[in-house]
């Protein structure tokens, strides 16, 4: 196959890069670097299966030759970066996903589209299933990426509804790893960082909030299944083992051996801050055969060797 993955020197879509070539395909990474970065397929520069394009997929996109699948990865993912970024956010999720679907149909391409646990906002429903409609605030702070990537699972199933196009949608819930940026404001490459540096852990709210972190290998290997299957309706991919911000904290201090204490730190936190998140993964283990393998304690360690090197700290 010959694919086309937006976002491609993101964190997520440049392991995708990594992991469609090993399996003998050809990439074409499209990305405009405002939260990408290049450095994160630099090792792939020279590989003559892999292509780079410098665009914004929000404008008009155009891939000479075969395109056989398309990943819709592009946009700002973390709070910090589509709160930087809001109108970009908005148009990477609609005008961007338009074009991407656009360009898959010119192409006779199959299409699969990044969503995320956001479109269930601050769930009113626990664990989240894809049948759950979700508790979004469309004027919130976070409204401008959980409303974009609505409008695009809309717009995915229109396309599959009115062109019968071959269609995907993967609901991604937590993800961290290598290749996040250290300043990205999510809690893992913040909590990494302070943990690094000897400094106090910065909990915001009283730390009570939940997550479900997964490794992005786990996430990866999701993706993979999803886009081989035939299963059109969205798929979560997160993995279940819930633990609060708080025992994160914790769990990052012990792994990365750091003494210094957990603050909180209420003043960063973003409104809407969802106070749950667990993803019902029955669905991704019926149809895909997927399950999540990576443990939290293994996946955070990799992670931090990842941190140190970028750093340049010795372990
Ligand atoms: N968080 C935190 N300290 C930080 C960064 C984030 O306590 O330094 C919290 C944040 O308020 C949220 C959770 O960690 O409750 C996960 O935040 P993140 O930005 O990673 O992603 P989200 O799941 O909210 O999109």
């Amino acid at each position: 196959m010959r694919v086309l993955i937006t976002g491609g020197a993101g964190f997520i879509g440049s392991h995708l890069c990594d992991r469609f070539l090993r399996d003998g395909h050809r990439v074409v990474a499209m990305d405009n670097l405002i939260t990408g970065s290049q450095d994160n397929i630099a090792h792939l520069a020279g590989n003559r299966s892999f292509e780079f394009i410098y665009h914004d997929v929000s404008n008009f996109i155009h891939v000479p030759g075969s395109v056989d699948a398309v990943l819709h990865f592009a946009s700002p993912a973390s709070p910090l970066d589509y709160l930087r970024y809001p109108i970009q956010t908005l148009k990477v999720g609609a005008l961007g996903t338009h074009n991407a679907l656009g360009h898959a149909l010119a192409k006779g391409a199959r299409f699969l589209l990044a969503s995320t646990s956001e479109v269930y906002g601050d769930p009113l429903e626990h664990p989240q299933a894809e049948s759950y409609a979700g508790n979004v605030d469309p004027v919130g702070p976070r409204g401008v990426y959980d409303e974009a990537k609505r409008y695009a699972e809309a717009l995915v199933m229109a396309y599959h509804r009115q062109h019968q196009m071959d269609t995907r949608i993967v609901r991604i819930f937590n993800t961290y790893g290598p290749r996040m940026r250290l300043d990205d404001g999510r809690v893992v490459p913040n909590f990494i960082g302070q943990a690094i540096r000897g400094e106090a852990l910065t909990v915001y709210g009283d730390g009570s909030q939940t997550r479900s972190f997964q490794y992005i290998d786990d996430l990866v290997e999701g993706v993979v299944r999803l886009l081989r299957s035939d299963f059109v309706e969205p798929v979560n991919i997160g993995t279940t083992r819930e633990i609060s911000i708080l025992d994160l904290a914790k769990i990052v201090n012990r792994v990365a051996d750091n003494r210094a204490a957990i603050v909180y730190a209420d003043g960063s936190r973003i409104d809407g801050d969802p106070q749950t998140r667990r993803p019902d993964t029955s669905r991704a283990r019926e149809a895909l055969n997927w399950r999540p393998k990576v443990e939290l304690e293994h996946g955070l360690e990799w992670t931090l060797d990842y941190f140190r090197s970028v750093l340049g700290h010795a372990r």
